[in-house]
């Protein structure tokens, strides 16, 4: 009999939302359109056209998609989408509310340089409906605190590390993003699924598409249960 590929790895949870024309993206982003090129019936063989933005459905953003001189998606070091992660636990808060540094009290001695920070605010569960836009976020003053103690990854399971405003502007602008990808760090934007982390220190992957020069890619984020 043979044993698992990885045998410290006893199971793969899958943290992405399906990708197709009915996924929803940030407002006025591009929406996806995934039609056939080719055809079994038709050509032989089943190719298909796939037209989106880079920062559809569960994707990584790279400083350069706030920041004019800052790295490419292609051109960040790998360890950035690739080791334990920390998921704190923030569900059952109202729309619009800001995470504070207070709120990550119960995870900020395990945070640190090599380490994700992934937040469970739950609202996955909103997903394809107008209140998957009225997710929590991130307050600035937070984000810059997780960079300080050297956290360079951070994900979570809304559209938006940032309050998303349909109208006019927030009152805290970019300023999540701009603290992350100003310190050379990525964000991880429409995770899912996160419930299903069992493990106290998941090992997650966010490998992004090798775009040339892209701002973010799509990525088949998983976190692996592995054995301690
Ligand atoms: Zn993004």
């Amino acid at each position: 009999m043979s044993g698992p590929l990885v045998p410290s790895v006893r199971g793969i949870v899958d943290l992405s939302h399906p990708l197709d024309d009915g996924t929803p993206v940030y407002p006025g982003d591009p929406v996806a359109r995934i039609e056939p090129a080719t055809t079994i019936e038709e050509h032989g063989y089943n190719v298909l056209h796939v037209r989106m933005g880079s920062q559809t459905g569960t994707h990584v953003d790279a400083p350069f998609h706030f920041l004019e001189d800052g790295a490419r998606i292609d051109e960040l070091p790998l360890e950035l989408f690739l080791g334990p992660a920390v998921v704190a636990d923030l569900r059952g808060r109202a729309p619009r509310t800001p995470i504070t540094w207070a709120d990550l009290a119960p995870v900020a001695d395990r945070l640190g340089p090599g380490r994700m920070l992934l937040l469970h605010t739950g609202w996955d569960a909103h997903w394809g409906t107008d209140a998957y836009f009225a997710h929590p976020y991130l307050d600035g003053d937070a984000a810059q605190r997780l960079v300080d103690a050297g956290v360079r990854t951070i994900g979570l399971d809304a559209l938006s590390l940032d309050e998303t405003v349909l109208d006019g502007e927030s009152a805290g602008g970019f300023a999540a993003h701009l603290a992350v990808l100003g310190a050379g760090g990525v964000i991880v934007e429409n995770l899912r699924n996160l419930s299903s982390v069992t493990s106290a220190e998941p090992v997650v992957s966010v490998l992004p598409l090798r775009l040339t020069g892209a701002d973010g890619a799509p990525v088949r984020a998983v976190a692996f249960d592995v054995a301690g």
